[in-house]
């Protein structure tokens, strides 16, 4: 390949512009010519592609979102609007591309590949850790910390009031925010997507607390299919138990901010595999990380579900939490 693309697809995340840094970098590294997509799929379609050269990149690595903007573009489950965003790209001569973005940029690339044989890899770049293949995802280590350090100020309050306090936690359909976030935060319960806990449960958890001379109680709730779900989990537990529960939803600001360094040697490591894959004639699979292995992991399966949340940490923040 003498020209490929980068670009950012989906919801941002922390570390994307440490991917595109990588990617660049280790294509021109390779003498191969790198364009830079503006906004997505729909920078695709509306022919908006920008060269980048070592320079594009420089002092990028420490910023949060995505420098090449990044979108969600409707049209691209339409079969007519793929095609011409694949003529738009021959026209341009890339012949290969790198995404960077979450489950649904990946099912757009793997019909990339399955309708008109164009070569895509990918890294996985989105906080919620849902994707399925690879431990993290880039921008997950960030999400969680942002969210951890405004638990830790909430715990201020709570305790400073004797209060009961619900945070609430993005990650989509995933639960795994809620669920590192509640082990790292020492929170009582948390609500994740995919398991049940009764509003009882969490009535009982923090009686019990009350009784062992607890005086304030931390709650996390992942936002699951509807944020702000936390003011109706508020309002059963006022009507089960007469408890008043406060509701602090941290919404966006886990979005922003500075990666951490293991979000940005995530982002680092697999942009640059990525891109060599690519190079190497690799196609339709997202680079992820297993262990300390890099992993090549099909788009089909990385796709295939939403990775579920972790039951071992669910239970270890309900024993220590006592
Ligand atoms: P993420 O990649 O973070 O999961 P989205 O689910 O919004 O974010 O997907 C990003 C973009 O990928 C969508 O706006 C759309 O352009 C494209 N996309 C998502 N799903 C599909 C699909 N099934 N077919 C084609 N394109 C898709």
């Amino acid at each position: 390949m003498k020209k490929i693309g980068v670009f950012t697809s989906g919801g941002d995340a922390p570390g994307m512009n440490a991917g595109i840094r990588a990617i660049t970098r280790t294509a021109i590294a390779k003498n191969v010519e790198i364009v830079g997509i503006i906004g997505g799929y729909s920078g695709i379609v509306d022919k908006k592609f920008q060269a980048l050269n070592l320079r594009s990149v420089a002092n990028i690595i420490q910023r949060g979102g995505t420098f090449l903007k990044t979108g969600r573009c409707l049209e691209f489950h339409k079969s007519d609007v793929r095609k011409l965003a694949i003529d738009n790209l021959r026209q341009e001569g890339i012949e290969g591309l790198v995404c960077v973005g979450g489950d649904g940029s990946f099912r757009g690339a793997h019909l990339l590949w399955q309708e008109h044989q164009f070569p895509i890899t990918g890294i996985p770049g989105t906080i919620d850790n849902d994707i399925m293949g690879t431990d993290n995802t880039i921008g997950f280590d960030t999400a969680v910390n942002t969210a951890l350090d405004a638990i830790d100020r909430v715990r201020d309050t709570a305790a400073s009031h004797d209060r009961l306090f619900i945070v609430e936690v993005m990650g989509r359909n995933a639960g795994l925010i809620a669920a590192h976030v509640g082990v790292a935060g020492g929170a009582e319960i948390v609500f994740a997507p995919d398991l049940v806990t009764t509003v009882d449960q969490a009535v009982e958890k923090i009686k019990a607390g009350q009784a062992k001379g607890k005086s304030s109680s931390i709650l996390v709730a992942a936002e699951g299919q509807k944020p702000g779900r936390s003011y109706d989990l508020a309002e059963q537990i006022r009507k089960k138990s007469g408890l008043d529960a406060k509701v602090c939803i941290l919404g966006h600001i886990q979005r922003g901010g500075t990666p951490t360094a293991i979000d940005r040697i995530l982002a680092s490591r697999l942009g640059a595999a990525a891109t060599e894959g690519l190079l190497n004639g690799e196609k339709d699979i997202m680079y992820g990380v297993q262990g300390e292995q890099i992993a090549k992991v099909p788009f089909e399966f990385a796709t295939s579900q939403v990775k579920a949340t972790p039951k071992d940490l669910m239970q270890l923040t309900s024993i220590l939490a006592n």
